[in-house]
């Protein structure tokens, strides 16, 4: 229990308004995605980083622990408190873009801003910040560097990891610290922003960050595939990149989100469609547009497709697309309760990775619709449990832990870009041996010697 003379040197530091702990606030800031519930026992609001230096260092000094939080928009658990202590609510007055650097093509801002305001104010000025998870709306720049987050338009663009130049941020002991620099090459010292990237909070606080901009491209067109089977997609995905195309997306939907899309959304779609291919294509002259289309088609049809269709213009552009944002929602038809993992793959081994994953649903009675960025080969593997008797939820658990035990076996990984949290924490010792946990284990003794930072996350000690 957080004594009262914390709470109120947490006010005389900050300002009673940017202190909650009230029981509705507290159960307000108690979630995230994972819908798993666990109430800080105060929500601190830093105005800036010396305030979030001053907060770090008092509870250092306290032993009171720390959940950075952004959006709560994770999907493993890394905002939850799960070690009670107080809540750091980043996205209430560090929510800033401070500068677009127009020469050096840079944009520094407060780990609180909106990962969708900064892609509307780079795109006002010609840029583009390419990485654009499904939550970009909401979820904050800070929450997309501790994940390292990724989006639709990773096949081309990459991931955030990709446009991180610099940082600063706050060791749990209150020191500020910078890493990285706004220069394309930097060699000097060791990668500590490396470090601290989908590092979920557990060893400093993001108190800015600066991020490459690239030219926005003048000219995008989307695009469908429509395949017979999953081994077709699966197969024409590595070999048109192999083959040269370079498409900004290539979204992957299998025969039972095919199944779920024509029954709960009645989107129209041929009777012996088993799974499709979504995507963009962009450049700055039309004939590169017309070229990628050419490349994919090709490679495509070489591959079984049953069509290839290029949006004709905008509104046909998002009509192609519902399908792929309504994957998620369409496979409810499958099962109450959706088990839903991003597991990831080199793309080679999409084909095999896929059948052995459907193999484990049916040893264990499940259906696994699986969708996602096929472009990287991160998937979405969703294990469907209807009804919600611990023991379908723990044979669905069970089936969850082969999938990642054959992932990791063909040089895959346990997630793409959600993290590991306290959701996944329990499958690290699949991922990793002995030796490289306990080398985790030091880089956080070396940040967080007395860990107050996010206790109990990725897999280290409470
Ligand atoms: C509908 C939906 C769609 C999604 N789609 C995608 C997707 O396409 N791609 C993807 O990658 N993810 C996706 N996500 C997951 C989620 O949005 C991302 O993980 C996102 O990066 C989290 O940002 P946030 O601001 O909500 O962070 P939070 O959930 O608040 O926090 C996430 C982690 O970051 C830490 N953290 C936050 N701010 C700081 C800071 N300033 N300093 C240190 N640590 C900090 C927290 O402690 C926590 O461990 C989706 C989620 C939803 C609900």
């Amino acid at each position: 229990m957080l004594e009262k003379k914390h709470i109120a040197h947490f006010e005389s530091l900050v300002g009673k308004e940017n202190v909650y702990s009230d029981k509705a606030h507290l159960i307000a800031y108690s979630y995230d995605a994972t819908r798993t519930r666990f109430e800080p026992e105060a929500v601190v609001f830093p105005r800036d980083e010396t305030d979030v230096s001053a907060i770090l260092r008092y509870c250092n000094e306290h032993n009171i622990v720390i959940t950075p939080r952004g959006a709560g928009s994770g999907f493993t658990g890394g905002a939850l408190p799960t070690n009670g202590g107080i809540t750091l609510g980043m996205e209430k007055h560090m929510n800033k873009i401070l500068e677009i650097d127009m020469e050096n093509m840079v944009a520094v801002v407060q780990p609180g801003v909106i990962n969708m305001e900064l892609q509307k104010a780079v795109e006002e000025v010609g840029l583009m910040y390419p990485p654009d998870p499904a939550s970009e709306a909401y979820s904050t720049l800070g929450g997309n560097v501790s994940e390292n987050a990724g989006g639709m338009r990773a096949a081309k663009y990459g991931i955030t990891k990709d446009y991180v130049m610099a940082l600063r941020a706050v060791r749990a002991n209150g020191d500020i610290i910078r890493a990285g620099k706004r220069t394309i090459k930097d060699v000097a010292g060791y990668n500590t922003a490396g470090i601290l990237i989908a590092s979920e909070g557990t060893l400093a606080v993001l108190t800015e960050i600066t991020l490459k901009l690239i030219p926005k491209p003048k000219f995008t067109k989307g695009y469908m595939g429509i395949f017979p089977s999953v081994d077709d997609a699966m197969n024409a995905v590595f070999k048109s990149l192999a083959s040269g195309a370079n498409p900004v997306a290539m979204e992957f939907m299998d025969a039972l989100v095919v199944q779920a899309l024509k029954e709960k959304l009645g989107i129209e779609l041929p009777a012996d469609a088993g799974a499709l291919l979504i995507g963009d294509v962009d450049g700055n002259v039309p004939q590169e547009v017309a070229f990628e289309l050419e490349t994919l088609e090709a490679s495509f049809k070489e591959n079984n497709a049953q069509e290839f269709i290029v949006a004709h213009d905008d509104a046909h552009r998002n009509e192609l697309w519902y399908a792929r944002r309504n994957a998620s929602p369409s496979i409810t038809i499958f099962g109450s309760k959706k088990l839903n993992e991003d597991i990831s793959v080199p793309r080679s081994m999409l084909p095999d990775a896929l059948k052995n994953i459907y193999a484990i649903g049916e040893k264990y009675g499940f259906r696994v619709p699986c969708f996602g960025h096929a472009g990287d080969g991160n998937i979405h593997v969703n294990v469907m449990v209807d009804g919600s008797s611990e023991e379908e939820l723990h044979k669905g658990h069970e089936a969850i832990e082969e999938i990642f035990q054959m992932v990791v076996e063909m040089g895959g990984t346990l997630s793409g870009e959600h993290g590991i949290g306290t959701s996944k924490a329990p499958f690290m010792n699949i991922a990793f041996n002995e030796m490289e946990i306990a080398l985790f284990k030091d880089i956080k003794k070396a940040f967080d010697p007395n860990n107050i930072l996010n206790p109990g996350k990725m897999g280290l000690p409470n």
